[in-house]
């Protein structure tokens, strides 16, 4: 597979890292045990423990505990008992915790990227120059907003115990952009570092103890698999936050499904990389080092689909093969390696097996003739060509160093296959002209795009994807609010809805068919998604005006079907005007905003819609809280098919008519009634549904999000629990914009 290129690698001298204080402190700790409630203890399950090894060399590192149910059990309670107190702790004083935790690991930044190097496989000048000072930025973020967060965010609350699982990439960068957000809102910690490389967490162990922590605030308990499914799972936690594959996310997903647990899910990509023919072509070669051979192409957002403007392919790819000639690839703690090994060697059969089977399926194959150990976990960069639409390269997330190189003749053609995967968290795209880049760009469907630049990520941005990517971000206002909950003050059990439930046999063929016609509709309703916030603004208004006329007949249809005294039905008549009127003021102002988030980079946080969202309305007050659910799916550019409760089928009709009179565009919103546990569930498996909202019982959240499961839709539930929806605070607002945007993030650069 390999090729000589006259261009080889150059010969310096190698500069080796000294990992002699990491050698010490090791030696210190043959065997780590788990630290849980301030102190380091050993696991009362006594399950076998870890050998945690370098996957450069295959030396052994140490030995670690294997957390079983008994110590997960210890670790949730050490972290429950902590919380009230550090939640009643001032912003300021959470700050200076958190201040001190990040001076600590800047001072012991050099021990760390190497121990970080030794464990990972990571070239120690990433360790040093990313994984570290990242860490570092994420603590020290998150320390200023903890002193923020009262004023910022007045209406919320802590969820309490945040279970956290993090994956082997970035292991010291993942634990503190867990850690950090959760201990600034007042959340205490339960974290389950990767068994390939918990030993970066093991020591920031130490440092959350040097730091002074109450004890209880940040418990670490490592293990395998089995010990982050018993975390998860563990009634005891408030708060769900992985980051990993998308097949465990789905199992999360499923299993705290109905739990009532905040879940916030990171999951694999596989992310377009798109090069116009007017692009930088040496800048694209650069930012292609970045995105798919930096950390040896083991990042969740890699650019591992290069899609090139078919005029430029050819030089394109000869530029690419001769920088790969000059990559150096060997001894991660040599300062001038540019790719290390890989994490270890199930992950490097796993990579070397995709790579056999693209080329089986008619790929072509090219890896450079640079040196590569020839023991550890080294795997050459690869390039693949030839590589059509349903090959494996183009479709599976490989997780490894490898690019699998597509063409494209026209810009919609490039958004067509940009979009053409399951995924979606990021994407690039590198052209000299600005507006073909930016229209790319708001064309792709994911949660972060960079434009002339790739893997650009920071504390105060968020982060995060759609579809089988996942969903909530992490970084920024967003990610912040991934770790608080409203106060439920004003919220009252909706007792109706405490008696429905989904059925779990099969969906009857009459409901699934009228979910699938409103769906086919809304699908086609696309263009709403394009409409500027005046053009939504301008129909929203043209609703209330609706209501406004038909004000009597709605009160009368109020009156005969729930019973009300004309005097509350006219009360909740004229709430449901007032409320679209109010989100047609938001549909032009909540648009997003820009931010200077590092020297030379604006980024542009865009408030998208989720896309085709199915709401599932309570029974009770029927008109204001369909209104007041479908006017800000509407004003943020989705499309809804709701469905309302059986005994509101004429008002469901009173309603479709004056959707027709203020001229929304057909399939924008369909209303369905019937059954609503069937209708529910079709709506939830339901493959072009993006989001569900149910506001019905506990019972109905429970089956919902166990549907929505399958391709990880977006879910918001109120578990029986309604606001107060005639009371402007609880039923109109931020939350309800919040569920019905997917936060888009566009790095833009410039000189600085
Ligand atoms: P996983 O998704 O299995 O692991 C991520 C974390 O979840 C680890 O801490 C893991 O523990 C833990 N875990 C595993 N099973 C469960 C479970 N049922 N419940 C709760 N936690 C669980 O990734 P892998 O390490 O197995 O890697 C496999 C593939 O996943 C990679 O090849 C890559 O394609 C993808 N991946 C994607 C990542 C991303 O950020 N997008 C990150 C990592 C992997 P343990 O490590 O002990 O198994």
């Amino acid at each position: 597979m390999t090729d000589t290129h006259s261009e080889t690698a150059p010969d310096y001298a190698p500069v080796h890292e000294s990992a002699e204080a990491v050698r010490r402190w090791l030696a210190e700790r043959p065997s780590f045990a788990l630290f849980i409630d301030g102190r380091w203890q050993a696991s009362h399950d006594a399950l076998p423990a870890i050998a945690s090894t370098n996957p450069a060399t295959g030396d052994l590192l140490a030995h670690i505990a294997q957390a079983g149910p008994q110590d997960v059990d210890a670790a949730v309670a050490a972290a429950r008992r902590a919380q009230p107190a550090w939640a009643a702790l001032s912003g300021a004083d959470r700050a200076r915790h958190l201040h001190r935790l990040a001076r600590l690991v800047h001072k012991h930044a050099r021990t760390l990227a190497v121990l970080e190097t030794l464990d990972n496989g990571k070239p120690i000048r990433e360790t040093r120059h990313i994984d570290i000072p990242g860490a570092v930025r994420h603590l020290t973020y998150h320390a200023n907003q903890a002193a923020l967060v009262a004023q910022t965010f007045p209406d919320h609350a802590p969820h309490g115990v945040a279970g956290q699982v993090i994956p082997w990439n970035f292991p010291l960068l993942m634990a503190s952009w867990k850690i950090a957000p959760a201990l600034a809102c007042g959340n205490t910690v339960v974290l389950k570092p990767a068994e390939y490389t918990s030993l970066t967490a093991l020591y920031l162990a130490d440092l959350v103890a040097e730091a002074g922590l109450p004890a209880g605030t940040v418990n670490i308990v490592t293990g395998a698999g089995d010990t982050g499914a018993a975390l998860v799972a563990h009634p005891g936690v408030d708060k769900v936050a992985f980051t990993g594959s998308t097949e465990v996310g789905r199992a999360i997903r499923r299993a705290t499904a109905g739990s009532g647990k905040a879940l916030t899910l990171e999951l694999g990509g596989k992310s377009p990389f798109i090069v116009c023919a007017d692009a930088d072509l040496d800048a694209a070669v650069e930012g292609l080092m970045s995105a798919i051979w930096f950390n040896q192409g083991e990042v969740c957002c890699a650019g591992s689909r290069l899609l090139v403007e078919e005029a430029v392919a050819e030089p394109l790819v000869a530029k690419i093969k001769a920088r790969l000639a000059r990559l150096r690839l060997g001894d991660p703690l040599d300062r001038t390696t540019d790719m290390g090994a890989l994490v270890d060697r199930v992950q490097h059969e796993r990579v070397a097996g995709l790579v056999a089977r693209a080329v089986e399926e008619g790929a072509a194959p090219w890896q450079p003739d640079i040196d590569c150990p020839a023991t550890g976990c080294f795997h050459r960069p690869t390039v693949l060509t030839d590589v059509a639409p349903a090959n494996v390269a183009a479709r599976e997330e490989i997780f490894g160093p490898v690019l699998s190189v597509l063409t494209f003749r026209t810009d919609a053609e490039a958004a067509d296959m940009a979009n053409n995967t399951r995924y979606g968290l990021a994407g690039s795209v590198w052209s000299e002209t600005g507006g073909r880049a930016l229209a790319l760009a708001r064309r792709i469907k994911a949660g972060v795009v960079w434009v002339n630049c790739t893997n650009k990520l920071d504390a105060g941005v968020p982060f995060g994807g759609v579809r089988q990517s996942g969903f909530g971000r992490e970084g920024g206002r967003e990610g912040l609010l991934a770790y608080l909950k409203r106060r439920d003050r004003q919220q009252t059990p909706d007792t109706d809805a405490e008696t429905a439930t989904l059925d779990t046999d099969a969906v009857p063929a009459g409901v699934a068919d009228a979910v699938h016609k409103a769906v086919e509709a809304a699908a086609k309703a696309a263009p709403w998604a394009q409409c500027d916030g005046r053009t939504r603004a301008a129909a929203l208004v043209r609703l209330a005006q609706a209501v406004d006329d038909r004000r009597d007949a709605l009160v009368d249809r109020l009156v005969e079907t729930t019973g009300a005294d004309r005097a509350a039905a006219r009360h909740e008549v004229e709430t449901s005007a007032a409320r679209l009127y109010a989100y047609a003021g938001h549909a032009e102002s909540h648009e997003g905003g820009a931010s200077l988030a590092q020297p030379g980079q604006t980024v542009l946080t865009l408030a998208e819609p989720v896309g085709v969202l199915g709401i599932v309305c309570p029974d009770r007050p029927p008109l204001v809280a369909l209104v007041s659910l479908l006017a800000p799916a509407l004003a943020m550019g989705n499309r809804a098919v709701l469905v309302a409760g059986p005994g509101h089928a004429a008002l469901a009709d009173d309603l479709q008519a004056l959707l027709a009179a203020a001229q929304l565009p057909q399939g924008v919103a369909t209303l369905l009634t019937g059954a609503r546990g069937p209708l529910a569930r079709a709506l939830a498996e339901h493959g072009q549904v993006d989001g569900v909202w149910c506001f019905t019982s506990a019972a109905d959240a429970a089956a919902v999000e166990a549907a929505a499961a399958d391709d990880l839709k977006r879910t918001w539930v109120s578990r029986g629990r309604s606001p107060d929806w005639l009371s402007p605070p609880a039923g109109d607002g931020a939350a309800f914009l919040d569920a019905a945007t997917a936060t888009k993030t566009l790095w833009l650069p410039h000189d600085a």
